[in-house]
């Protein structure tokens, strides 16, 4: 079955159009440091033989946009680069590449008198004077405190959206319309609500669908599958990517993974919703990136999982993010949170913080807490 495609725009990137009933486009990004120039040129490689149309790498310093020029010169892959907060690097950067992808919440840290949309100027005229196009990806972990302020706690899609549809507003407005946009969360609900009330607002922006910090495989696909399952049926999703927790030499999965959902829900072989916030613990990981502090950190989600697998029938979330870039946002509404610095983890109890804790220590403490979370619930449930 030919799946059939919302109306929208055509937005090109370097040899891949998504949108106006292009194929999905796969994508994923590099973890590796971006600094080591080898070790990314080979993974950029191994996503393209395991059929990415696109690879995203993170640039934050000058020092990894100077590397990022020397591994587009070894690649013929589209590549997309990913800005944090220093989005001024984009200058260096966008002759080399296809796509800038920036964070609406992440303009805020630098500069902090000037308008972001003096910032978004910026970044849509480099993108035009070098052929790029722009990913406008808004992230549940780092939205725009400004939009956060303005609405109900309870709704959290509503910031993301306002954030994105905001920036999709100024970016028709001074005549840039090569974006895209995406509307990332831990949570496949929320993943499928907010693709579905933006693309009811803006039909005509092409989706990049992804559920962020889905995990470890197998449940990390699985979450992935049940948001792109409703989504892409309904015709919404242009690019995806499938977020995994796994080592660099394994990180093809993702693209193997996106590939099968994709046949799967074209062929209708669709798999019955789960809900993983009733009834069941639920692990988030990042899928780390070159930003990860430690490399110790990809072991640790597997060994949170082992450890926890006593308590999988209580509904528990636990987040372990690999950096502070998205770490403490996104351990927030966790019930237990844990981002890895170089040196030590921090941890969280119900978004307050608990200290910092050394690699080899930390598992027995969040067992304590674990234990402790299991034995007020079921207090409460007695009382
Ligand atoms: S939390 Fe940090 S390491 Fe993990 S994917 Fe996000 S930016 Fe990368």
């Amino acid at each position: 079955m030919q799946l059939s495609r919302n109306p929208t725009r055509a937005v090109r990137i370097g040899s891949v159009t998504i949108g106006d009933g292009n194929r999905i486009a796969v994508q994923s990004m590099t973890a590796t440091k971006t600094h080591d120039i080898d070790a990314t040129v080979q993974q950029v490689n191994d996503l393209a033989e395991a059929g990415a149309d696109i690879v995203r790498i993170a640039v934050d310093s000058r020092r990894e946009a100077d590397a990022l020029i020397e591994i587009a010169s070894q690649t013929s892959v589209n590549l997309a680069i990913d800005l944090q907060e220093n989005y001024r690097l984009a200058k260096l950067v966008a002759p080399h590449v296809a796509k800038l992808r920036y964070n609406p919440g992440h303009l805020y840290h630098h500069e902090r008198d000037k308008p972001w949309q003096e910032k978004v100027q910026f970044i849509a005229e480099t993108a035009r004077d070098n052929d790029c196009a722009i990913r406008v990806g808004v992230n549940c972990g780092s939205v725009d405190p400004a939009k956060v302020e303005k609405h109900d706690p309870a709704d959290s899609i509503a910031p993301m959206l306002e954030s994105a549809t905001d920036h999709c507003d100024y970016l028709d407005s001074i005549d840039f319309v090569r974006y895209c946009v995406s509307l990332k969360d831990s949570d496949p609900q929320k993943v499928v609500d907010a693709n579905r009330r933006f693309s009811d607002e803006r039909p005509d922006v092409p989706l990049h669908l992804g559920v962020t910090e889905a995990g470890m495989p197998p449940d990390g696909v699985i979450k992935t599958r049940i948001a792109f399952e409703q989504l892409i049926s309904r015709g919404i999703g242009d690019t995806i990517r499938v977020s995994l927790t796994v080592p660099n030499d394994r990180k093809g999965e993702e693209i193997a993974a996106g590939r099968e959902i994709l046949d799967d829900i074209a062929a209708g072989r669709v798999r019955s919703v789960v809900d993983y916030g009733l009834s069941t613990m639920n692990i988030i990981s990042c899928p780390s990136c070159s930003r990860v502090e430690n490399e110790a950190f990809v072991e640790l989600a597997g060994q949170v999982r082992e450890m926890t697998d006593y308590a999988k029938d209580h509904a528990i979330t636990i987040a372990v993010m690999g950096c502070r870039v998205n770490g403490p946002g996104e351990t927030d509404d966790a019930d237990l949170g844990l981002w890895c610095a170089p040196n030590y983890v921090n941890f969280k109890r119900d978004g307050e913080p608990l200290g910092a804790f050394p690699y080899d220590e930390i598992l027995g403490r969040l067992k304590l807490e674990l234990d402790s979370l299991i034995a007020e619930r079921a207090a409460d449930v007695g009382s």
